[in-house]
Parts: structure tokens; C-alpha cells; sequence
């Protein structure tokens, strides 16, 4: 059995959950997920590309609750927000719990999600209000 990242090249598995975007080394520009052909904002290239680690923690901007979706996994009611990352970019992700608003500061957790038929465990980052 091990327990692996949903999107290893997305997440590292670290307390705290590490979300790992790139930064452009000519105009600084911070993006999320990694970008493969450049740079969205000045056209370099990848090679001016960067990694960058990104903390899981922002503000909640936008939400909505999901109630009907084609795989069990998660489990409907759940929220998905939009969420300015204290880093830059803008992601959007699962917040747990029912307290969720605009303005709220979140932070990422790791989700065990089920197991394949090995017993390997895939592990997805969500978010929770800050308390
Ligand atoms: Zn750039």
C-alpha cells in the first residue's frame, strides 16, 4: 500500500500541503498550475519558467455548493470556492465545513480519498476555514 498525490506535479505532500506553481524569471508573473509553454503575461518562453512552492492558504472570494455531480466521490452537498492564494494565483477548490463565506481565510488540508484495488491510497488537497 502507499499513499500517493492525486496530482503529484500539483501537490507535495507536506504538513503543510506545499501547491507547486512556477514563477516567470523575467516579468515575476506567479502562476498556477504550472504552464508548459510560458509565460501568460509576457510570452517568454518555459525556459524562463521557475518552480515555485506555494502555500495553501488564501481568501475566499467566490463559492458555490454542489449538489448533484456524476462521481460518488466526494460526497454531494460540498462547496467549491475561488480562492486568492496568499501567493498570487487564483485556484479553485473543495472547503470543507458549513461556515464557508466570501472574505473567510482557508487553508489547505490533505484528503484521503478511497483506495484503488491494490489498496493504494490517493491523497487530494481541500481546503478549511482558518479558526
Ligand atoms: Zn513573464
Amino acid at each position: 500500500m502507499t499513499i500517493q498525490a492525486r496530482h503529484p506535479r500539483l501537490l507535495k505532500l507536506t504538513d503543510p500541503p506545499i501547491i507547486l506553481g512556477h514563477r516567470c524569471t523575467r516579468c515575476r508573473r506567479v502562476a498556477f498550475p504550472p504552464d508548459p509553454y510560458g509565460c501568460e503575461k509576457c510570452g517568454s518562453s518555459w525556459e524562463n519558467l521557475e518552480g515555485l512552492d506555494l502555500e495553501a492558504r488564501g481568501t475566499v472570494r467566490a463559492i458555490a455548493t454542489v449538489h448533484r455531480h456524476h462521481h460518488p466521490s466526494p460526497s454531494t452537498p460540498f462547496t467549491v470556492a475561488v480562492i486568492d492564494l496568499v501567493g498570487g494565483p487564483v485556484i479553485k477548490a473543495i472547503v470543507a465545513g458549513v461556515e464557508v463565506g466570501v472574505g473567510v481565510a482557508v487553508e489547505g488540508v490533505l484528503v484521503e480519498d478511497v483506495a484503488d484495488a491494490d489498496g493504494n491510497i490517493m491523497v487530494d488537497l481541500q481546503f478549511q476555514v482558518v479558526t
